[in-house]
């Protein structure tokens, strides 16, 4: 991999780590952008590509399956509940899921089993107030907007 490549791979995940959220490719291209960081959208794909494969982020799909991405914390991966009107996500404790993914692989004698959980739902400020009441219009907020919960 050549130094350029790992230059714009460290540049990706630093505006990555500076999120509170899963982001979408795009949405970190015109972060980048913003922060004056010279790189074109394929590179931010390649790069999350290549984080990706050696474990530098978590990816889920939101409901249109775009791949949304998040930086992985250093004590391994992690699943996320998501919400599928406003987008926030929150780690969930899914040491169980952990254990019966090793046991599988310790079972079937297969090697580096890898697992992918998705879980998705309505968070308590997307859920309607009363049984009766109408749920309230989901607004994934604009890339835009979600951009500045990103400190630059
Ligand atoms: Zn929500
Ligand atoms: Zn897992």
């Amino acid at each position: 991999m050549s130094s350029r490549r790992t230059r714009q791979r460290t540049a990706v995940l630093r505006v990555l780590t500076g999120c509170q959220d899963f982001v979408s490719a795009q949405e970190l291209h015109a972060l980048l952008t913003e922060a004056d960081v010279p790189i074109g959208l394929t590179t931010v794909y390649r790069a999350l590509r290549d984080l990706e494969a050696t474990g530098g982020v978590d990816v889920v799909r939101d409901e249109a399956g775009e791949r949304l991405y998040r930086p992985r914390p250093a004590d391994g991966h992690r699943h996320y509940l998501i919400c599928r009107c406003c987008g926030r996500s929150r780690p969930v404790d899914s040491e169980i899921v952990e254990r019966w993914a090793d046991r599988v692989g310790a079972d079937t004698g297969f090697a580096a089993v890898e697992h992918t959980v998705e879980l998705t739902g309505i968070c308590g400020d997307c859920q309607p107030a009363t049984d009766e009441g109408e749920p309230p219009p989901c607004h994934w907020e604009p890339a835009r907007d979600r951009a500045r919960s990103c400190a630059s």
